[in-house]
């Protein structure tokens, strides 16, 4: 069995509050066993570049508690090129790195999986505000993200109820709606708007309308990101012109993504850093380390990146020949489970926000 003396960490992708728990939590676990750590310094690039620096366990002190990532993060497309992977493979060999602990999304998962065949064990932990890794239930800085977003959105509520007006309030979360619909439960937003889900204007406009005429002041709509950029403006102008309720669009953007880690993200992070460090140690790698029925559990990689592409339907000619009949039973019925949840979540929404 490979023996490890040196593994690196490296944040890649968007960055997400609880990234610099799961940094500490991989440096203090693989210097507990015994093996050296190296970070590695915005993600693909630093290894390409060699900016790369020994960790001790003080390296890695008083950062459970802070937002954003000590290692930084940056896309690499050279990373994808022969020339880029050449040279990250260089420095692995000058540093003697065994084996890459990275922190992202699935880009992050595609770079780890091209490192692993080139010789570099890598395990991935998901870390993305976004909670769009169909293997996993939850991913590092998603809880942090919503927290933050109730936040903002329960003082825009304030000031809606005080001078009779419609926020529409866009979040982030790429293709998902996740965020959207957990913090529109969380609010009491009157309507959520998410691209998984077909979306009844008309009903909106009509709840809108029948609430004001029954006393309510103030309204709450949620839209996710991945309805588009003009999206969220444009429906703030037809509820405004359909009720006559004074309505404002606002959009959250990159704020969500900062912030001191909540309780949950720290957990996870330090939970599945640890994790991802004894499957290194005990010589497996591809794998992505996932939250699955409250259980630290690790999925590989390729796997884990087919059940993205099955669940968002973008499966490819061929995607789905190495796998077993098991497996893609498997990975359908986890695509109904997290389909099933959104629609359950949806129709909380419209039943209770009223
Ligand atoms: P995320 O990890 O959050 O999905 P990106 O998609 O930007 O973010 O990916 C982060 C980095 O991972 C990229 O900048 C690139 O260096 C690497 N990466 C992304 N896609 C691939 C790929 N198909 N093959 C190899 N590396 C990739």
């Amino acid at each position: 069995m490979k023996v490890f003396r040196k593994i690196g960490i490296l944040s890649s992708g968007g960055d997400a509050p609880g990234m610099n728990a799961a940094i500490r939590a991989v440096a203090r676990a693989a210097i507990s066993s015994g093996v050296q750590v190296v970070g590695i310094y915005s993600g693909y690039e630093g290894l390409i570049h060699d900016d790369v620096k020994d960790f001790t366990v003080r390296d890695v002190s008083n950062i459970v508690n802070h937002g954003g990532t000590v290692l930084f993060s940056a896309r690499s497309p050279l990373f994808k090129t022969k020339e880029g992977m050449d040279a990250a493979l260089e420095t692995c060999r000058r540093h003697a790195i065994d084996g890459i602990v990275a922190i992202g999304g699935d880009g992050t998962f595609r770079g780890a999986t091209d490192l692993t065949a080139h010789g570099v064990s890598c395990i991935g932990l998901p870390g993305t505000i976004d909670n769009d890794i169909t293997a996993t239930d939850y991913t590092i800085g998603f809880d942090t993200a919503m927290n933050t977003a109730i936040e903002m959105i329960d003082r825009l509520r304030d000031t809606c109820e005080s001078h009779a007006r419609c926020s529409v309030v866009e979040v982030m979360g790429r293709d998902a709606g996740d965020i959207a619909l957990q913090t529109a439960i969380a609010t009491g937003a009157t309507g959520v708007v998410v691209p998984e889900l077909s979306f009844d204007e008309a009903a909106l406009i009509e709840k809108i309308r029948t609430s004001r005429a029954l006393g309510k002041r103030n309204f709450i709509v949620i839209v996710a990101e991945g309805l588009g950029s003009t999206f969220g403006e444009e429906l703030t102008t037809r509820i405004e012109k359909e009720t006559g309720v004074e309505s404002r669009f606002a959009r959250l953007a990159h704020v969500i993504r900062g912030g001191v880690p909540s309780l949950r993200d720290r957990l996870l992070a330090t939970r599945m850093g640890e994790f991802a460090v004894d499957e290194l140690l005990a010589g497996r790698s591809n794998e992505v380390i996932c939250d699955v029925n409250n259980e630290i559990c690790a999925v590989d990689i390729d796997y884990a990146l087919i059940l993205d592409r099955m669940y968002k339907n973008k499966l490819k000619e061929g995607d789905l020949d190495r796998f077993t009949k098991e497996q893609i039973a498997e990975m359908q019925a986890a695509c109904a489970r997290r389909r099933a949840n959104i629609e359950s979540l949806y129709a909380t929404v419209n039943r209770l926000n009223l």
